[in-house]
């Protein structure tokens, strides 16, 4: 668990807060924003180099190694001169990779531990570039922290979370611990709960959470911290399950599977066989003239099917986009059928 302001404010709100925090057994790491990239000019932008002797006081007090955010080579040296411990790549970083190299530049020769989080735009191969740059210069020490996407106006998420893109990176990385930053993913503190849940379940390493004396005041990101004892809540009540189960358990589990198996079998023989029955209409529009697409034919089809999702405990986005990609594919199905010469040619 890293936990700590969004950003330090004053020494005695560094201080505050991180001997409140440190209590808690399972916060291990203690964060705070030193330079703030703001997404409009006028936000405050943090207090930059004065206030790094403030986190690693806490640090010293607490005993808990600390962490902060650096985009520039500046940032770095002055990071490591005032003795950081861990640095962070910040998600407007990330997308950068003259700014990523820059800063592994500046950290070649060191043994510095490097805690990146995800571009703000769903790329997995710019966040798997990031951890390239740093390894590329003998970086190791290396932790991916998921804190969500942008997007231009969502109802629940300031940034969402597309849990895909991380799965896609433990994937792709297994031996990099994953932690996740529920406080910008939901940007409400009232949604911390379930998003740090989410991420035990989906076995993240850990979490990031943003915490400070008086939230509702705080000079950046107020709506989603805080306090240390809403923490300590939000920690009494997480469940941490584990990957690993008994033999019982997993023959059990097996058995479910296999249903599971079985039932994907049939949805893949369906679609094969819904397919073929496309690539048929494909055939008579050929030989008719048709258009491949009627739209009023696809949207009432869409429109019936919304109708049923509820019933069958299904969610409409997911209706909709299963009805979309099978869609696709059929359209793809009767672009051949129709246009024999044309993918011949291709
Ligand atoms: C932060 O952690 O305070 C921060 C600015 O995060 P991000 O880079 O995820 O926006
Ligand atoms: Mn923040």
């Amino acid at each position: 668990m890293v936990a700590g302001p969004c950003s330090a404010e004053t020494r005695e709100q560094v201080l505050e807060i991180c001997t409140a925090i440190a209590k808690n057994q399972n916060v291990r790491m203690l964060r705070a924003g030193i330079w703030k990239p703001r997404t409009r000019p006028d936000s405050f932008e943090g207090l930059g180099e004065k206030a790094l002797p403030w986190l690693v006081e806490a640090g010293k007090l607490t005993g808990l190694p600390t962490t902060t955010e650096v985009a520039n080579k500046s940032h770095v040296e002055a990071a490591l001169k005032a003795g950081i411990d861990i640095l962070w790549i910040g998600a407007r970083t990330t997308v950068n990779p003259f700014a990523v190299q820059e800063i592994a530049d500046a950290l070649q020769g060191t043994n510095m531990p490097v805690m990146i989080k995800n571009p703000i735009n769903p790329d997995l191969q710019l966040w798997l570039g990031a951890f390239e740059r740093f390894e590329k210069v003998g970086i190791t020490d290396l932790t991916a922290i998921h804190r969500g996407f942008s997007v231009y106006k969502h109802d629940k998420y300031r940034n969402v979370p597309s849990w895909e893109i991380p799965i896609a990176l433990k994937e792709n990385r297994p031996n990099i611990p994953i932690i996740c930053d529920p406080s910008h993913i939901t940007g409400k503190r009232d949604l911390l709960l379930e998003v740090s849940q989410k991420a035990l379940d989906l076995n993240f390493d850990g979490l990031m959470i943003e915490t400070h004396p008086d939230p509702d005041n705080a000079w950046s990101d107020a709506a989603q911290q805080v306090t240390a004892e809403g923490l300590f809540a939000i920690l009494d009540q997480l469940v941490v399950r584990t990957p690993d189960f008994s033999l019982d358990v997993a023959s059990q589990i097996d058995d479910m599977r296999e249903k599971v198996s079985i039932l994907d079998d049939r949805l893949f023989d369906i679609l094969s066989a819904r397919m073929q029955i496309s690539e048929e209409v494909g055939l008579l529009k050929r030989e008719n003239n048709i258009t491949i697409l009627q739209q009023e034919h696809w949207t009432n089809i869409i429109v019936k099917r919304l109708e049923k999702a509820d019933d069958l405990h299904l969610t409409q986005q997911f209706v909709r986009q299963l009805m979309d990609a099978i869609h696709q594919e059929s359209i793809r199905h009767q672009t051949r059928i129709m246009n024999p010469k044309t993918k011949r040619n291709l």
